[in-house]
């Protein structure tokens, strides 16, 4: 089992950027759609993963005789917990933002109301702030050290 405890990706890389048509507008029906099979191959992706983790544990729980042993593999289950904590967090909010999209919500910016943008939601399709409120909301976040 791999030693990390790193974050999950908070993007998606495995599909095609989208084109818009001439005249066509920003959020239209097929723009939706392409962000919501976007999602849902993500999480599709993430869950699993969490999947193959768990499996991984319960084959690896039963063949630690020593203690020592023990001690390192309880390291090693613990952060990969974490890590799969914050996949299914992240899941969570996969789900919320396709919530979104059948609601007719997405794209714009929840601080100021302005096109979040098809390049910018493509790296991030669970933005939900443009990226001029992201980075004033990263700066004050810096400020107070919250
Ligand atoms: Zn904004």
């Amino acid at each position: 089992m791999a030693k990390t405890d790193s974050k999950p990706r908070e993007n998606f890389s495995n599909f095609t950027p989208y084109k818009m048509k001439k005249g066509e507008d920003y959020m239209s029906n097929d723009m939706l759609e392409h962000f919501r099979g976007l999602l849902l191959k993500w999480k599709q992706e993430l869950m699993e993963e969490v999947d193959r983790t768990m499996h991984h544990m319960q084959e690896d729980a039963a063949n630690y005789a020593d203690p020592s042993d023990r001690a390192t593999q309880e390291e090693e289950f613990s952060l990969e917990l974490r890590t799969r904590d914050r996949e299914r967090k992240l899941i969570k909010k996969i789900d919320q933002t396709i919530d979104r999209i059948d609601k007719d919500d997405y794209g714009f910016c929840d601080q100021c109301g302005v096109e979040i943008g098809t390049r910018r939601l493509e790296a991030r399709p669970t933005a939900t702030l443009c990226i001029d409120c992201k980075t004033l909301a990263e700066i004050r976040e810096r400020q107070t050290g919250i």
